[in-house]
């Protein structure tokens, strides 16, 4: 017999891969995954159904992703040739790494954050720096620097705000984490348009030439389904892993319809001042309830229940068929999206049910 397995390197192996949060095939409040609860406003599914009725998907799609760069290139007043569009940010994270990294080299991250970074870096077989969160869950600015002074990593990840903790850094930190460190600097934005502060307008000019910044249309934007994130770096290195991407990475129907959202940008912003009133309304009804909630500046909240036994209240709530995140390293806490206003009002009855 033969063993096929034995075809693959040890260290893929041997690795135990992401681990998405949970999909379910029946009627949830999802409040997992950190997705937008408000589907595409029905101005733009009508303009969908029109452009899907042209029937051009027999074509490759535009191998640059022209359009989408030109838009955001001047949303962030820079020149296409600093942007880099991927198939979701995972995609870019991915590009990134791989561009930059190779076997026996460092990155540096925080922990804890996004838990796609270890995966990205095992499988190439890159080694990880960690730099622990403070006991209050902010970032030790002086032990990232140690840190990086000492391991001179080939990359910095920062994200900011970060994950799952929803806690953000000031730009002033950010940029002094960069002045500091003279390290090529990838700050993750996923969340920031829900009242962080961006510095993707910094990100690869000719003060900041090894800062890069990428974010993502899956949370802001409501487009988790479609696959669609973008960087900003010098032009230089967007060159470089120009070549490594897939030359079609976005489909022709992605592309198209991340068009039309960046022509909205302003109906998506008072959508996210709707989740961010909800957010702070979610949070003062926990403290309420005696639940202790780390500041958000994202589309999810943080939060530990008094008697700190976040995986049964986590299970109780999936009994009434609400999702929510628990990660069992942080078995005080539980992450949980804000969805609508209606949906919140549905989980904080359950929570005070549990715990009154
Ligand atoms: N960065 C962070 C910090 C995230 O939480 C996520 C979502 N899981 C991503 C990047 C990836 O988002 P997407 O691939 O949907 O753009």
């Amino acid at each position: 017999m033969i063993d096929v397995k034995e075809y693959i390197p040890n260290h893929i192996q041997k690795m135990k891969g992401y681990v998405p949060g949970l999909q379910l095939n029946y009627k949830v409040i999802k409040l997992n995954t950190n997705e937008n609860p408000y589907p595409l406003p029905d101005f733009l599914i009508k303009a969908i159904q029109d452009f899907v009725k042209e029937n051009i998907f027999h074509l490759y799609p535009d191998p640059e992703s022209k359009i989408l760069r030109e838009k955001l290139a001047k949303i962030y007043k820079k020149n296409k040739e600093n942007i880099l569009i991927g198939n979701g940010s995972d995609e870019i994270l991915s590009i990134v790494f791989r561009g930059f990294l190779q076997k026996g080299d460092r990155i540096l991250i925080l922990d804890p954050s996004y838990s796609l970074y270890p995966v990205l870096a095992e499988a190439l077989q890159v080694d990880v720096i960690s730099v622990p969160l403070k006991s209050d869950f902010t970032v030790d600015l002086d032990l990232v620097i140690h840190h990086a002074k000492l391991y001179q990593p080939k990359l910095l990840v920062i994200t900011n705000p970060n994950a799952p903790t929803g806690i953000a850094m000031s730009r002033n930190e950010i940029l002094f984490l960069y002045n500091e460190t003279q390290l090529p600097m990838l700050v993750d934005e996923a969340y920031v348009f829900f009242g962080g502060e961006t510095i993707m307008y910094e990100a690869g000019s000719e003060d900041y030439p090894l800062l890069m910044a990428c974010s993502t249309f899956s949370k802001a934007f409501s487009s988790a389904g479609l696959r669609l994130g973008w960087l900003i770096a010098n032009p230089v290195w967007i060159k470089q892993f120009d070549k490594i991407r897939d030359s079609y990475n976005i489909n022709i129907f992605t592309q198209k319809v991340g068009e039309m959202i960046l022509n909205e940008w302003d109906y998506f912003h008072s959508r996210i001042q709707e989740i961010i009133q909800t957010r702070e309304w979610f949070i003062e009804k926990l403290k309420d309830l005696n639940f202790f909630t780390l500041p958000s500046k994202t589309n999810f909240v943080f939060t530990s229940p008094p008697d700190q036994n976040a995986q049964k209240l986590y299970e109780k709530l999936l009994t009434k068929n609400i999702l929510v995140r628990y990660f069992s390293q942080i078995p005080a806490f539980l992450r949980i999206t804000i969805g609508t206003k209606e949906q919140m009002e549905v989980v904080y009855e359950e929570i005070y049910k549990i715990h009154s």
